[in-house]
Order: structure tokens, then C-alpha cells, then sequence
């Protein structure tokens, strides 16, 4: 028996390569493709992810935070990795494993010229991000003469990138407010241009960005979910390929009573006899307890089967009563046929909150 009870994430490399394949077939030859491996790589391991994307010669990397940034150079990733949204404490870090920060504020730039100027370090290539609506991180627009005039008064920095994030590029009922942003972001990045002597890397969208919106690629494209396999649920897109699935087993199996209850909490009373399997699987392994009680369902046999009483910690129950199946029978509970986009929406969230809240307990198996 395996050492985590039969359950595991199955990363399949073809599809991984197939999805990359296909976004670069619908971008310009000379736009580049910055891949998003934030997050654990969105569940999926960030340094096979990487290492596997850097020999298909993938331009750039990005992650949120400098300590997954660190972890990919630590397994020998030599392509540019731009940190989203680095904190001023990391900056040193930055600078000693060679990578690129977005500055987003005016603390974090005067800190950082700082800390480059007592290191007598010059040019140090950084990303600008221009908030254009999404009004998370970024430099208003009206902030912009200000920001390139402190860049332009010594030669601490150079803008090897200029980028913004759109609200909401999967969804076709904002798409006026998506040509604002991207009014926005192109008049923020002219003014720029035109007060510097060289070209950043000019960047805007993600995923669901490149399929919806091909006029603003630009230089480079920022590709996250789309490399796993989904495109959001407004943009379905038939040609990419879930490249995570979770699978596992069942332990046992019981034959209970009408009447008698299943799980936490007396969670569910049985209104029949009823056979029910448990599954090594629970909330602290990223299936929240919101799939307990029939809302989400695990496939058994090609028959879905649905959650029933309380998810546990580390274990679930379902119910089992229509399909002929044994204990240590194969349980998927994603993969590319039975989407996580679907047993995600069973509770109203979305793939990428589901394939990232996966703990880092279940082992990662990786097919090629
Ligand atoms: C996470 C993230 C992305 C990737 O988005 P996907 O929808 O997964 O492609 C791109 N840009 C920024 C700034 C992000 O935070």
C-alpha cells in the first residue's frame, strides 16, 4: 500500500506541452510567453513545471512572491522569473538570486534604488506595473511623469517591463470596460516610451486575456491556468487539456441501515440502506468541507458518486449504493474527462481556487 493511502495528483508533461504548443499558436510568432508558475505552479509542482517549460524554450517566468521565485533558482532555473508583487523585505533576496521585481508603489522603488545604490549595483532590470482598474497593486496613471522622472534621475533602474492585469478578460459583458484598460495601459505605456531611450517588454494579458482579447498581446503574454489546461469558465476552450487530475482509492466499504448516520456531526441520516465507500481524502488536503452533504461527487467506475455527511480532515465518504465497485477500486475525483472546473462549481468557486488549495501531503506523480 502506498505511503499516502492511495491518493495522488497525476501531472501529465503532454498535456502540459501540448497547451503551450497551442497558446503560441495563437499569438504572434514574436510575442513572447511569460508562463505563470505561481502557487505551487497552480497545484501542479512548481520545479518539474518549470524545468519542463524552460527546455520548450519558454521566454520568461512569473510567480506572486520571492521566496517561490528563490525555490526555482535553488533547482537550477536560469530563465528571467519577475516576482508579481514582492514585499520591501525581500529585495535583497531579489537581488542576490538575479530576479526581476514589479515595483507597484513609490515605497517600494525608493526602497529598492536604496538598497541598489549602497550595493553600487546600475541598471537593475525591474517590471512597472500601471493599475488600470483592477485597483489591486500598480502606479495610477496620473502617478506616471513622477515615476519616470525619479527612475530617469540616477541609473539604478532599468525598465526591462512595463505591464497592467485585467479585471475581468473572461468575461465578454465587461468587455467595454476591458478596451478602458486597455486604452489605458497603452496610453500609460506611449507616455512612458516616450520618456526613455530604450524598449521594455510591454505585457497585459493572461489567460483568458489572449483568447478574448488577441489585439493586446503586445510584446508577451502572461499564460497561468491556460497551461494546466482551462480557460475560464465564460471561454471554454475545447483545445487545451487539464494537465492535473486527482485520484485515490477506496478504503472501505460499509453497508449501513436506513436511519443510521454517516460522519461528523451526524452529517447525514441514510433515507435507505445505503453502500458507502471512504476515500483518504479530506479538507486539509485541499477538498473544503463546502463538498460535503451532495454538493460535490467523485466519479467511480465512469458513475458519479456524491459526497455524502461532513467532509473530515483526512477523509470523505460517498455514496456507493448504484455502482458495483470494491474497496481499493480507483476514484477519480478530477481529471481530464471529469473537469475540476465542474466539481468546482458544484460549490461555486473556480478551477484555480480548487487545484491550488491541493496540500502539498499528497504526493505528485508526473507521466509523460
Ligand atoms: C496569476 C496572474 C496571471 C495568470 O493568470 P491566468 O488567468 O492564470 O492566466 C497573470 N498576471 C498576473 C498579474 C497574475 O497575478
Amino acid at each position: 500500500m502506498s505511503k499516502h493511502q492511495g491518493t495522488f495528483v497525476e501531472i501529465n508533461l503532454n498535456s502540459l506541452q501540448h497547451n503551450f504548443n497551442y497558446i503560441k499558436s495563437i499569438i504572434s510568432e514574436k510575442t513572447k510567453v511569460l508562463a505563470v508558475v505561481k502557487a505551487y505552479a497552480y497545484g501542479a509542482e512548481p520545479s518539474k513545471i518549470a524545468s519542463f517549460l524552460e527546455k520548450l524554450n519558454v521566454d520568461y517566468f512569473a510567480v506572486a512572491y520571492t521566496s517561490e521565485a528563490v525555490k526555482l533558482r535553488q533547482v537550477g532555473i536560469k530563465k528571467p522569473i519577475l516576482i508579481f508583487h514582492p514585499q520591501p523585505e525581500n529585495l535583497n533576496a531579489i537581488i542576490k538570486h538575479n530576479l526581476i521585481p514589479t515595483l507597484y508603489c513609490f515605497k517600494i522603488l525608493e526602497i529598492f534604488k536604496e538598497i541598489l545604490s549602497t550595493k553600487k549595483n546600475k541598471n537593475y532590470p525591474v517590471h512597472l506595473k500601471i493599475n488600470t482598474g483592477l485597483n489591486r497593486i500598480g502606479f495610477n496613471s496620473k502617478e506616471i511623469s513622477e515615476l519616470i522622472d525619479s527612475i530617469n534621475k540616477d541609473n539604478f533602474i532599468k525598465i526591462d517591463g512595463v505591464y497592467s492585469h485585467l479585471s475581468s478578460s473572461e468575461d465578454k459583458l465587461e468587455s467595454d470596460f476591458t478596451q478602458k484598460q486597455i486604452s489605458l495601459f497603452t496610453k500609460s505605456v506611449t507616455k512612458i516610451m516616450g520618456e526613455i531611450s530604450y524598449k521594455p517588454i510591454v505585457h497585459l494579458c493572461n489567460t483568458s486575456g489572449i483568447i478574448n482579447f488577441p489585439e493586446a498581446h503586445f510584446d508577451m503574454v502572461r499564460c497561468g491556468i491556460g497551461l494546466y489546461g482551462f480557460s475560464n469558465k465564460l471561454t471554454k476552450n475545447e483545445s487545451l487539456i487539464p494537465v492535473v487530475s486527482l485520484k485515490s482509492s477506496i478504503s472501505q466499504i460499509h453497508f449501513i441501515n436506513k436511519g443510521d448516520s454517516i460522519g461528523y456531526n451526524r452529517g447525514h441520516i441514510a433515507e435507505t440502506n445505503k453502500k458507502i465507500g471512504t476515500i483518504p481524502l479530506g479538507h486539509a488536503d485541499g477538498i473544503s468541507r463546502l463538498y460535503g452533504n451532495n454538493n460535490g461527487f467523485v466519479f467511480i467506475k465512469n458513475k458519479k458518486a456524491p459526497i455524502i455527511g461532513n467532509v473530515c480532515m483526512d477523509m470523505l465518504m460517498v455514496d456507493i449504493s448504484k455502482i458495483n465497485c470494491e474497496e481499493g477500486d480507483e476514484v477519480i475525483i478530477f481529471n481530464e474527462k471529469h473537469s475540476a472546473e465542474q466539481l468546482a462549481e458544484s460549490v461555486g468557486t473556480i478551477s484555480y481556487e480548487l487545484l491550488t488549495a491541493l496540500s502539498r501531503r499528497i504526493e505528485r506523480k508526473f507521466i509523460i
